[in-house]
């Protein structure tokens, strides 16, 4: 039956009746199909979206029809039903229409203790939730008798209002429901949904179901059961039940529970009423089967009867909602289509790190931007050299710094952790810490004194060197001392899903890797080859640095091949290892980029050590240092660049790499490399080096006397790049955009510096999210279509891909996807996460088509 008035609308819960996720929310839906299962829910009634929004608007309504439906001087529990359970709502009201006569009449059928204890919980509830009183005026210590708390509650509302306890039912359900509908609509609720994914306005729907009472003569209880661990998702009767509990008591009070299942610990349901056990458990099942999902269910035995009140989604893990939904995909309940869409491609960062314990407790020190996801416990150290003696002693450290530079890498490998300063999302700390796979926390609310070896927080407290921090990468926060973590994990259930997901996407995804390291990590994550290689890491390993800065300060064009030449074996042997690794798989590997000042010493101690390692005069090194620095290095003597000014070390990487192939070929499979020139914004560039890079690889195939092939490819990362994309695509075989400079260039905005006001920015809607992070579809989306369209419109064949830290970013996979590109890359530990987003797209296609057919 439905009722349609202009002050209020009902519909009662029936097989048969208009009820909606999107009219009256999740939990009337929920119920709804419980009834059509034919199992025993209790009288229930849905109020629509429409007709709560009405009440927290203070429309008069007449409420006697909807408590008709209830029979005479009912007891009712009022619950929320928002579309999304995760977007949370009002806390449940039960025992709605107790008064001084139900009272009286339960004192007789329940006990004195029983009506007693019901009466004094819904006039504390009621005080304080709908009444808003002052709830220490309503708090009772155990050690007082039941009858005196209630008494004594009475009298305090009655003083705090100068009226009576309400007596009649219509007040106090009028009053309970004006109530839920205006909690929903305050702002601090409207901004803590819309934090988990609602939208502004989302609405509530408010449920009113008869109360059962898990109290009687016969078997009566309260309980809730689930089919799986909500941890780890592993199938187990998980629950409890509590013997004359009334309501929902058995969910949030745990003294003198039941176990549900046979347990030597202590009495359980299984055994003491087996058939009402049995009955129990055919139930959830069914709920699984037919509502195919894990769920929740809260029941309710009534002198050996069983009611069902009401079940939601157990709320559980990543890892839980990973493994459900495979299991369920599996059990034939919902297709692996659907598996695939129920995982948030995000939430497998969760699995494939530590994480820091959620439940645990945590004490905040700084928050800061989540730059690298995952969770690491360490000592604060300062430096790397600090970080590498500590991991040289075997102690795990967290890498504190301003800011990181280049010559962090070595602390940065060092360290389980890095937290900075200042940054941003693509700034070089988050950048190198997402390629590492660690921990990283960026632009943090704290005060870096490096001299003192201290950092002091928001609010004014200072660790020191030596101090144990955890550090919270996947919420951006760094905690004082040693928090819980959970193990990652890359089990069965991971595999199976990604399996899938490999199965039906049709756009490819590489990983951004470096070193031998990375490399391996992307083949562990089923990337499909290298996207990005950014060979300037390699320089900071080992001894390279030294004979790099040598190279830049060689005073002679022999002095400087002489450094290239002790250089060239080391790069060789990077490639050659790169390749081992990858297996015949691509690798696009990047000429230098970095202005050669980031080789450089950056303080007055670092100058005074190169200048002992070169024997060279400190003031021959300064004047060294400051004639390569610049105003602007980000737009200054970089990229192609370099190339074109310094040719020796294009020549020098391009013949490594041609003689690494040649080398990897004799090992394994047939290796066919791409060099990718970077920064570039003229098709002269790309000429001039692409002569070069053609005469070496004629060189080299000369002198070994064996053939092979590569592939040059252009970055497009200026925006006149992406505008002159048609003529740059006749002299390449590949572009690949670098959204990080992209963006850097398209918005007029530093990489390393938007961090500071990044925030001020997205909170006032300057930008809708950091541009850094999710991609600015229309504006640099706009330069990427463009130059897409005019490199395959010049090139038909030619391969487009996105190699930014964008392209591991669900959200913007879905945009190159439907741009054209061939392919994404990104951070190793984004590679699952962009497998699982490309795999979604083409199920939630195939879904809407097949919904379109029906
Ligand atoms: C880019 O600019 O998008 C890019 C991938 O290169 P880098 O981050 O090394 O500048
Ligand atoms: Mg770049």
């Amino acid at each position: 039956m439905q009722q349609n008035n202009d002050s209020l609308e009902y519909t009662r819960i029936r097989r048969v009746a208009p009820i909606a996720v999107n009219t009256h929310g999740g939990r009337a839906k929920c119920l709804q199909r419980l009834v059509r299962l034919d199992l025993p829910v209790p009288e229930t009634v849905a109020l629509s979206f429409d007709a709560v929004r009405k009440l927290a608007d203070g429309h008069p309504l007449d409420i006697s029809a909807l408590l008709k439906t209830f029979g005479d001087a009912p007891l009712l529990t009022v619950r929320p039903s928002s579309e999304d359970p995760d977007w949370g709502g009002p806390g449940a009201m039960l025992n709605v229409g107790m008064n001084d006569q139900r009272h009286a009449e339960l004192t007789q059928t329940l006990g004195p203790d029983t009506a007693d204890a019901l009466y004094l919980r819904f006039v504390q509830a009621y005080a304080i939730h709908i009444e808003r009183l002052d709830p220490e005026e309503f708090e009772n210590d155990s050690a007082t008798p039941v009858r005196l708390a209630l008494k004594s509650a009475l009298d305090a509302y009655e003083n705090e209002t100068d009226e009576p306890f309400p007596q009649d039912v219509e007040t106090q359900l009028i009053k309970v429901l004006r109530s839920m509908a205006r909690a929903w609509s305050g702002t601090t609720a409207r901004l803590l949904r819309q934090a988990k994914g609602a939208p502004a306005d989302a609405g509530l729907g408010l449920i009113v179901q008869a109360m059962s009472f898990g109290v009687g003569a016969d078997e009566s209880g309260a309980g809730v059961i689930q089919l799986i661990d909500e941890e780890t998702g592993a199938p187990l009767i998980r629950g409890r039940y509590k013997r004359q509990a009334i309501g929902r008591s058995a969910l949030t009070d745990k003294t003198d529970v039941m176990y549900l299942t046979h347990d030597a610990r202590g009495p359980s349901l299984e055994v003491d009423c087996p058939a009402l056990f049995e009955q129990l458990t055919t139930m959830t099942q069914l709920c699984r089967v037919k509502l195919r999902e894990e769920m929740l269910v809260e029941f309710i035995i009534e002198n050996n009867k069983l009611v069902i009140l009401d079940a939601v989604r157990v709320q559980r893990s990543s890892r839980a909602a990973l493994r459900s939904a495979v299991q369920l995909a599996e059990d034939g309940i919902i297709p692996k289509s659907d598996a695939l869409l129920r995982i948030p491609p995000r939430s497998l960062t969760e699995l494939l790190h530590p994480q820091v314990d959620p439940t645990a407790p945590r004490v905040a020190f700084a928050k800061g931007i989540a730059a690298s996801p995952g969770g690491a416990v360490g000592r604060l150290v300062f430096s790397s050299a600090a970080a590498q003696v500590s991991e040289a002693r075997g102690e795990a450290c967290i890498l504190v710094r301003r800011e990181t530079a280049p010559e962090d890498i070595r602390g940065m490998h060092s360290s389980v952790g890095v937290l900075t300063e200042r940054g941003g999302v693509t700034s070089h700390a988050a950048v190198i810490a997402r390629g590492m796979g660690v921990p990283c926390v960026v632009g943090a609310s704290m005060t870096i004194n490096s001299r003192k070896k201290t950092i002091t927080g928001a609010n004014g407290q200072t660790l020191n060197e030596g101090d144990m921090i955890t550090l919270d990468g996947s919420a951006g926060e760094a905690l004082i001392g040693e928090t819980k973590m959970l193990p990652p994990s890359k089990d069965y259930w991971y595999l199976q899903l990604m399996e899938w997901a490999d199965a039906i996407r049709d756009i490819d995804v590489r990983a951004n890797a470096d070193t031998p390291a990375d490399a391996a990590m992307a083949r562990d994550f089923k990337a499909q080859g290298i996207g990005l290689c950014r060979t300037e890491h390699m320089f900071f390993e080992g001894d390279r640095l030294t004979v790099m800065r040598e190279m830049i300060f060689a005073a002679t064009h022999e002095d400087r091949q002489e450094a290239i030449s002790r250089l060239l074996p080391m790069q060789r042997s990077d490639f050659i290892e790169l390749f081992r690794i990858m297996q015949g798989q691509p690798v696009c590997i990047r000429l230098l980029d970095p202005p050669l000042h980031e080789f450089l010493p950056s303080d007055r101690a670092g100058a005074k050590e190169l200048a002992e390692a070169l024997d060279l005069p400190l003031s021959d090194v300064t004047r060294r240092i400051e004639w390569l620095s610049e105003f602007n290095p980000m737009l200054g003597m970089r990229g192609v660049r370099l190339g074109i000014t310094f040719p020796e070390i294009y020549e020098m990487q391009a013949r490594a790499i041609f003689e690494a192939t040649i080398e990897a070929s004799k090992l394994g499979a047939p290796v066919v490399p791409e060099v990718m020139i970077p920064l570039v914004s003229a098709m002269r560039e790309v000429e001039l080096v692409k002569t070069l890079v053609d005469g070496v690889a004629a060189a080299v195939r000369n002198e070994k006397g064996a053939e092979f092939t590569y592939r040059l490819g252009v970055m497009v990362e200026t925006p006149r790049a992406a505008l002159r994309a048609h003529e740059i695509a006749q002299h390449a075989a590949f572009l690949s955009f670098g959204t990080n400079d992209l963006t850097q260039m398209a918005y007029g905005l530093s990489r390393d510096d938007a961090g500071r006001f990044m925030n001020a920015y997205v909170q006032q809607g300057v930008f809708p999210e950091d541009p850094f992070h999710t991609l600015d579809v229309d504006g640099v989306g706009e330069l990427l279509t463009i130059g897409a369209a005019r490199g395959r419109k010049a090139s038909p064949k030619i391969v487009l891909s996105v190699c930014g830290e964008h392209g591991g970013n669900p959200e913007s996979i879905a945009f190159c996807r439907a741009a054209g590109f061939d392919y994404v890359s990104c951070s190793p530990f984004r590679v699952p996460v962009a497998r699982l987003a490309a795999a979604q797209l083409v199920a939630a296609e195939a879904k809407a088509t097949n919904l379109s057919r029906k």
